[in-house]
C-alpha cells in the first residue's frame, strides 16, 4: 500500500501547528486513496510526541531520537530524514515550508531520488488508470498575485506546504494503536563542519510570529514611538506576536525579524490586525492567507481593504486607544 510520511517539525517541546496543519491534510487525502499515513519525529525524546500524532490521524510514528534533533542542523536532518524515507518507502513525503526545510530539501532529493515541489499552497494526489497516481499541487508566484499549477508522477515526491493553507483537526475517529518505529540513529557531532553555538532571540519576542495566533502588524502610518507603543500594547492584550512592514522595518522602528511579506515572514494567523499598512502585493503575499483580517486605515481607498475581512477608517491614534481600552475590558 502506497503511503504519505509527515514531517513533524517540533519547536520549544511542541509540534508545529504548520506541520499539523500538514498532517490533517495527508490524512484526508490518504483517506480517499486508501492510502496510509506516518509521520516522522526527530528530537531528543521523538516518543513524546508520538501520541499527539495520533489525535492527528498518524497510523505509524518513525521516532528518531537523538539530542542533536533539538536544534536544527542541516546535515543530521538531510541524513535522519533521508534514513526514514528509505525505512518507510513513501509515495509522498510533507513537510511545513520553513526556512530550515528550504535549506535541506534539495540535499535530501538528491539522496532519496526525489522530486520536490517546494512551498506549495494546496496538495493532493490524482489517480489515473493508464498515468498512475500524479502528485498535483497549487504554488502562489509573482507575490501571490497568481496560482502556478504544479505536478510530479515521480514515484516519490516531497512537498513544503505553507503555514495555514490547511487547518490542523484532530481525528474524530476512535484511534486504533498508533504504530511506533524506533529508527537507530548513531551521530558523531564532531564530523560537523558547521555547529550551531547559540539561538539569539530579538528582544521583546515573546510570540513566535510565524506560529502565532494573533498578529498585530504596524505601517507607515503607526508613525513613531507612539504609535508603536499603542500597537505593543494591543499585542500584549491580545497575546499577539508583532509584525511589521518593510517600510516601517527601513526606518528602523522595528526590527528586520518583524517584517512580513515577500521578503520577509509568510504568517497565516487566525487573526491578523492590518495598522497604518497600505496593502502593497509584496506585504499582502505574507499575510493572505490569514483567517480574519482587520484592517484599521485613514484612506478608504487603500488596497489592504480588498483583502480585509473587517475594515476601519479612520486614524489610528483615535482607533487604538479605545479599541485597546474595550479590548482590556473583555479579555482580563
Ligand atoms: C522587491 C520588493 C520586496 C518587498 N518586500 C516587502 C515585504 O516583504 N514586506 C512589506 O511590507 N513590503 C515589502 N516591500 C515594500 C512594499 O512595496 C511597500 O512599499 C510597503 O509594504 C509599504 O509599507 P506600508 O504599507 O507600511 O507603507 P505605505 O504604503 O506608505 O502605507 C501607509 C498606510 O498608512 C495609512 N496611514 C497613514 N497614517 C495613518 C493613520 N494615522 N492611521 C491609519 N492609517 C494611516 C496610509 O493611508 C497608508 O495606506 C517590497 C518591495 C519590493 C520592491
Amino acid at each position: 500500500m502506497s503511503s504519505i510520511l509527515v514531517v513533524l517539525s517540533v519547536q520549544d517541546g511542541r509540534i508545529k501547528r504548520s506541520s499539523l496543519e500538514g498532517l490533517s491534510r495527508a490524512v484526508f487525502v490518504s483517506k480517499k486513496l486508501q492510502w496510509d499515513v506516518s509521520v516522522a519525529i526527530f528530537h531528543g525524546d521523538a516518543p513524546s510526541f508520538v501520541e499527539e500524532a495520533g489525535q492527528y490521524g498518524a497510523k505509524t510514528a518513525y521516532c528518531v531520537s537523538n539530542p542533536i534533533f533539538n536544534s536544527h542542523l542541516n546535515t543530521p536532518w538531510i541524513t535522519g530524514l533521508s534514513k526514514v524515507i528509505e525505512l518507510a518507502k513513501p509515495r509522498l513525503v510533507v513537510v511545513a515550508s520553513t526556512e530550515s526545510t528550504k535549506d535541506i530539501l534539495g540535499a535530501v532529493a538528491i539522496r532519496s531520488q526525489a522530486a520536490v515541489l517546494s512551498d506549495v499552497a494546496t496538495f493532493d494526489v490524482a489517480t489515473f488508470d493508464v498515468a498512475g497516481d500524479i502528485v498535483v499541487c497549487e504554488r502562489p508566484i509573482m507575490a501571490a498575485k497568481m496560482m502556478a499549477a504544479t505536478q510530479s508522477k515521480e514515484p516519490l515526491v516531497i512537498v513544503s506546504l505553507r503555514s495555514g493553507s490547511y487547518e490542523a483537526v484532530k481525528t474524530t475517529e476512535t484511534s486504533a494503536e498508533i504504530n511506533i518505529v524506533a529508527v537507530p540513529f548513531d551521530f558523531d557531532s564532531g564530523t560537523l563542519t558547521a555547529t550551531l553555538k547559540e539561538i539569539v532571540r530579538s528582544t521583546g519576542e515573546t510570540v513566535d510570529l510565524s506560529e502565532a495566533k494573533i498578529v498585530v502588524a504596524a505601517g507607515r502610518g503607526v508613525k513613531d514611538a507612539a504609535g508603536k507603543a499603542l500597537i505593543d500594547e494591543l499585542a500584549s492584550i491580545t497575546g499577539a506576536a508583532v509584525g511589521a512592514s518593510r517600510a516601517v522595518v527601513e526606518s528602523g522602528l522595528f526590527p528586520a525579524t518583524a517584517q512580513i511579506g515577500q521578503t520577509g515572514k509568510v504568517v497565516s494567523p487566525e487573526l491578523y490586525f492590518a495598522v497604518g499598512i497600505s496593502g502593497a502585493i509584496q506585504h499582502v503575499a505574507g499575510m493572505s492567507n490569514s483567517r480574519v483580517i482587520v484592517a484599521i486605515n485613514k484612506d478608504a481607498d487603500a488596497p489592504i481593504f480588498d483583502v480585509a475581512t473587517y475594515g476601519l477608517v479612520g486614524d489610528c491614534f483615535k482607533i487604538l486607544p479605545i479599541l485597546n481600552a474595550e479590548l482590556k475590558k473583555i479579555l482580563s
